[in-house]
């Protein structure tokens, strides 16, 4: 095959708009079959176990050919975009995404930083999931960093592959004036932690556990699958979400100044770093490669998350960071609240999982 007619797929985000919270998207596509081309924006993002109206943020949509010249399209669905398209020509397509909510499965822009949670981003082509795609970041000022567990391309400026949309849709983008700890190895692999505005706390005390963290938790299992992994601290708030080699985690470093907020955080983060295995790798069929138009339902994820929180805590013991008796007050707490609640004698562990 010829490289102009090769598939390929260039995003360019631009934060230009950042006062008014919309992110400017440039999608460059070549090489796709006519006679009709359907883009979609998912409903569903892996790690987030409910259904999401990405599209309701997108905007100003327009698609013009290789000529400049207007192409046209209708939304024939509340997520898809059917595009005329005749085989051999270049698309580009261009849309604004509002960027208002601060939630760690939506994106977020201001002027001072920006997340980019994929799903809520990129469109795909239907049957061109399995494409490579590229993505250029123009941050809204110069002294803004990008951070992503996505390997860059060294010969172009802030520019980032994917081997394909599952891969992209897994890799979250951190913007802003970005603080990036030490990094750190463990089986001669590179541990990166970055964060946005992570507050007064002891970092270098707190990068020791992070080692003792990652350390235990893949010697549980033995063998490390990733080239690198990175810590994305996205600020304040509640929730994280796992990837194949990265994490997104809400943090404040001012919680790990009290003892019972210091353990809190630790088993959130090594709860989130132990998905890379259990629910990423070992997981159930449903759970990838995912149909990103509906909603991807399992029965199984009373081991993906419970396992989890089970192995969270003995991370955290088997690291010398929770003591015996901490440990045994922690599965206490969980069983009381499984006995005290009634929710177990109307609903199985199965059934748990399908509806959270
Ligand atoms: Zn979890």
């Amino acid at each position: 095959m010829y490289a102009q007619n090769a598939v390929q797929f260039h995003y360019q985000i631009s934060m230009k708009q950042a006062l008014s919270q919309r992110f400017q998207v440039t999608l460059n596509a070549t090489g796709l079959t006519g006679p009709v081309v359907d883009l979609k924006m998912p409903v569903w993002m892996p790690g987030y176990y409910q259904l999401i109206n990405y599209a309701a943020a997108l905007d100003s949509f327009k698609v013009t050919d290789s000529n400049n010249q207007p192409v046209s399209w209708q939304q024939t669905s509340s997520s898809t975009w059917r595009i005329a398209h005749k085989t051999g020509t270049a698309l580009q397509v261009s849309y604004h995404i509002k960027a208002s909510q601060a939630f760690v499965a939506q994106p977020w822009l201001d002027t001072g930083h920006a997340y980019i949670a994929p799903t809520g981003i990129f469109l795909y082509a239907e049957n061109y999931l399995n494409h490579p795609v590229t993505v250029s970041i123009s941050p809204f000022t110069a002294s803004q960093t990008v951070a992503t567990g996505l390997p860059a391309i060294h010969d172009q400026p802030l520019t980032w592959q994917a081997a394909n949309f599952d891969i992209l849709y897994d890799s979250p983008f951190l913007i802003g004036q970005l603080e990036q700890l030490p990094d750190f190895t463990v089986q001669h692999i590179p541990h990166h932690f970055i964060g946005w505005q992570m507050g007064q706390f002891d970092r270098t005390s707190f990068q020791q556990d992070l080692k003792k963290i990652v350390t235990t938790a893949s010697g549980i299992i033995g063998h490390i699958p990733y080239y690198q992994y990175t810590f994305l601290a996205i600020g304040p708030g509640r929730g994280g979400i796992e990837h194949l080699n990265s994490t997104t985690i809400s943090f404040s470093g001012e919680e790990l100044q009290s003892p019972n907020g210091r353990l809190r955080m630790l088993s959130f983060i090594a709860h989130e770093y132990f998905h890379h295995y259990n629910v990423k790798r070992i997981r159930p069929v449903a759970l990838g490669p995912f149909d990103y138009s509906r909603e991807n339902r399992t029965s199984q994820l009373w081991v993906s998350e419970g396992l989890t929180v089970y192995y969270e805590y003995m991370i955290l013991r088997r690291a010398g960071i929770m003591s015996n008796e901490q440990l045994l007050e922690h599965f206490q707490q969980l069983t009381a609240s499984y006995e005290n609640r009634t929710g177990h004698l109307h609903q199985t562990l199965a059934q748990a999982s399908e509806f959270t």
